[in-house]
């Protein structure tokens, strides 16, 4: 087995989990529509059981969304999720054709057992299955096998809730991956786990002798709740930070650090413009460099003008979510 961060480790890798690792793969929330209720699932009352489409956090409205999304982070893949995806099949094939146009890899997760007519019509390089609560996964066995014919990589993915011997048999028999999830506390499924008897210890489950049991699987990765945190999410916002204009100033967790100005925008405009500063116009705000907090005359022009200035951490992400705020 190879260790990599945050307690991850593998025997095997498939490529959608190497991108992730890299923070190359965009999230595409295709439906929060699902016709399971697992207890562990950790979708948020916001998206499940309502027919949303969300590209990584952008709320999509169009395919200019998606392709916004794929050009901030620079993605070098797709992973498309839900709720459960082949509810909207017809959905899933726009982006899966869109998505190879622009030269993604395509990784898909479901619950359903694709009959042949639904694999051969998606066009994704991966699919990897769900059993909810690992029930009946040798109804999937014909869809591992028939995808790997038709040369799309296949295998289970599932969270550390329980061993079950069959989802290993399967993955060997048919040479697939098996991706084991750490079990992660969301506000949704919090309780359900506690009554279940799972010790949540900050936000995660440790099972490790569940885990040490799936190792019998030949193509085995078991990827850790704080890896997605640490390293893949943490990678992710590096690649969308690096993509800002250059008077960010990038941290070593991927946050922008800058100068945000509110209230008389066009007058805030016309001083940078003066003073040679650069920035970026937001609705609510203007954006630049944190050297205008040393810029004491600058500043105070700007105070003068009806304008507020303070000095900013905030992700690089659509939302542009503050992290921490200091008036200047
Ligand atoms: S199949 Fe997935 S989306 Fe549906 S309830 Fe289970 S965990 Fe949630």
């Amino acid at each position: 087995m190879k260790r990599i961060e945050a307690g991850s480790y593998y025997s095997y890798l498939p490529e959608g989990c190497k991108l992730c690792r890299r923070g190359a793969k965009l999230v595409l929330f295709i439906t929060g529509m699902c016709r399971n209720s697992c207890f562990y699932c950790p979708i948020s009352r916001e998206r499940f059981g309502k027919d949303v489409i969300f590209a990584n956090e952008r709320e999509f409205k169009s395919f200019d969304d998606f392709i916004a999304e794929v050009e901030l982070m620079s993605a070098e893949g797709v992973a498309i999720t839900g709720g459960e995806p082949l509810l909207k099949l017809e959905r899933v094939l726009e982006f899966t054709k869109l998505s190879n146009r622009l030269g993604l890899h395509i990784h898909l997760y479901t619950s359903i057992p694709a009959k042949e007519e639904v694999l051969k019509k998606l066009k994704v390089d991966e699919i990897r299955f769900h059993p909810p609560e690992l029930k009946n996964p040798e109804l999937y066995e014909d869809s591992i096998k028939f995808a790997k014919k038709i040369g799309i990589e296949a295998g289970f993915e599932i969270p550390a809730i329980k061993f079950e011997p069959k989802i290993v048999e399967i993955a060997n028999r048919n040479d697939a991956f098996l991706n084991l999830n750490q079990l992660e506390a969301s506000e949704t499924n919090w309780s359900k786990l506690g009554d279940r008897g799972f010790k949540i210890e900050d936000y995660y489950v440790n099972c490790p002798e569940i885990v040490k049991k799936f190792e019998k699987a030949n193509k085995f990765h078991y990827c850790s709740a704080r890896f997605k945190d640490r390293a893949q999410f943490r990678r992710r916002l590096i690649r969308m930070a690096m993509n800002h204009p250059d008077f960010y100033l990038v941290t070593r967790d991927g946050t922008l650090l800058c100068c945000r100005i509110e209230g008389e925008l066009d007058k805030a405009k016309k001083l940078l413009k003066n003073s040679g500063f650069d920035f970026s116009v937001f609705e609510d705000c203007i954006e630049t460099s944190v050297e205008l907090a040393e810029n004491e005359k600058l500043r105070e022009a700007l105070i003068s003008e009806g304008c507020k200035v303070y000095l900013v951490e905030r992700y690089p992400t659509v939302k542009r979510t503050l992290i921490e705020v200091s008036r200047v």
